[in-house]
């Protein structure tokens, strides 16, 4: 038996119907990662099939799981130095979630260090490459879990997105990522970043598959105070769907992206979907460094932790105490450093009224224009990522284009939407990625609208 190319829908009804077992299914993605790990980088940690039997929806199916979600007794790195050897003592909400439904894990992802980056270059482990085609980045920070799922080490993957972290790397690697509406599924556990933008999310082969594992981990959690109820029942979908397409947006993508995003726009137009053109929002062009002061200031004050006390590697305590706690930072990348340093500028004495607070504006200003536009439209589309992937190191002297890269995907994070990016085709054989965005709450209609655009893209 070979799962290439399988869903996880598709996995669970043979072996609902007998033609496959979960323990052959499980050792044959493991097989299959140890294989590939050596030259794709998906896993910092693999985990030996546990091979009894137990029940749940998922009925044992071991999933990946990216390396900030904290798991008891296996080691959660973050892929830094910092966590090089933590092992948690609980899991996250939706750890127990997942094994309350009979999942499992196959094991920790890759990622860039503390979900700080784009493409999945940052991580301590060395970068994660696309299997598309192993010279590109697979995009980020889930690198790991997109290239396990797209590569077929496992049947799909949980990430993280704070502000394109599912997205970027689903579009780079062809496959589907969903983040949904903020505290839809609980933070309890995930090692933070960026709170107020963040959440876990998932990395699929299918729409589908998103929403089956959507309904197994979402929910209130009392152990996470931001964490809501969304509906989880699917509603009557109206038979024409309108999709609000905001044109300034689009124009600023690379030529190849445009195009093949623009074909997509026709293909819906011509199979019952509504375009409805907006040329521009304004203030739209400064979500983007909004997102960052925002990010970089909750950034420095949650990485505060790591001090060599708290968290990370216990150094010699006989020296004095600053150089204790500056040999222990040590331990952070590069970008992870240039983040704290950023976010504590931002927020001291005179900046913090002239960066933190109007940045805070910026994403107020956004979120209300996204309502109104929502209000009129049962989704946003755009193209995912505004550039194709690129080739491994190529950017990393200049960490500005990267940081450019998230200018499409951070605004459902300001606002708190639902977002999900789907395969809408291919230049020089590298992925490209279209973005619904949908209403706050509605996840499941914005999962049901992707799975018909999916259908009328591919046709
Ligand atoms: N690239 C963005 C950043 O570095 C988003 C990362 C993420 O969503 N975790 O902040």
């Amino acid at each position: 038996m070979n799962f290439n190319g399988y869903d996880l829908t598709s996995i669970l009804d043979m072996v609902k119907s007998g033609s496959t077992d979960i323990i052959d299914v499980n050792e044959w993605f493991y097989r299959k990662s140890m294989e590939l790990n050596g030259k794709i980088n998906a896993y910092i940690t693999l985990i030996e099939p546990d091979r009894s039997k137990i029940g749940g929806k998922l009925g044992g199916l071991a999933i990946a799981v990216k390396d900030n979600i904290s798991t008891m007794g296996i080691r959660t790195t973050c892929a830094s130095k910092m966590l090089e050897s933590y092992i948690p003592v609980y899991d996250a909400t939706v750890i127990q979630k997942l094994k309350q439904n009979g999942g499992r894990i196959i094991g920790k992802t890759n990622m860039d260090e503390f979900a700080m980056g784009s493409s999945g270059e940052n991580s301590a482990f060395g970068p994660t490459r696309n299997p598309k085609n192993i010279e590109y980045v697979t995009g980020g920070s889930s690198s790991g879990s997109a290239a396990a799922v797209a590569g077929d080490m496992a049947p799909a993957a949980l990430g993280t997105d704070t502000g394109g972290s599912v997205r970027a790397p689903a579009s780079f690697t062809g496959i589907i990522g969903f983040k949904p509406t903020y505290g839809a599924i609980s933070r309890y556990g995930l090692i933070a970043y960026a709170n107020s933008l963040e959440g876990v999310g998932l990395l699929t082969k299918s729409v589908m598959d998103a929403k089956l594992m959507f309904r197994l981990i979402a929910g209130k959690d009392r152990l996470d105070c931001t964490s809501v109820n969304v509906a989880l029942n699917d509603k009557q979908l109206r038979k024409k769907i309108s999709l609000a397409v905001i044109k300034s947006l689009v124009k600023g993508v690379a030529s190849e992206v445009r195009q093949v995003f623009e074909s997509s726009v026709s293909r819906l137009e011509q199979n019952n979907f509504i375009i409805n053109e907006i040329t521009d929002i304004k203030g739209i062009k400064q979500a983007l460094n909004a997102y960052y002061v925002i990010a970089c200031a909750e950034a420095s004050t949650n990485l505060s932790r790591y001090d060599g006390i708290r968290y990370g590697p216990k150094g010699d305590v006989s020296i004095d105490w600053k150089t204790y706690i500056a040999n222990s930072r040590s331990q952070f990348g590069k970008e992870v450093k240039a983040r704290i340093i950023m976010g504590t500028y931002l927020l001291s004495k005179g900046y913090y009224e002239t960066y933190y607070l109007r940045a805070l504006q910026v994403r107020k200003n956004l979120t209300y224009a996204f309502e109104s536009i929502l209000k009129d439209n049962d989704a946003i589309y755009l193209p995912t990522m505004p550039v194709l992937p690129w080739k491994i190191g190529d950017k990393l002297n200049d960490p500005m284009s990267i940081y450019l890269s998230d200018a499409l995907t951070v605004m459902p994070n300001l606002a708190g939407l639902p977002a999900i990016s789907i395969p809408i085709g291919e230049k020089y054989g590298l992925p490209v990625g279209g973005q619904l965005i949908g209403k706050y709450m509605d996840d499941i209609s914005l999962l049901s609208i992707a799975q018909r655009a999916g259908e009328v893209i591919k046709k």
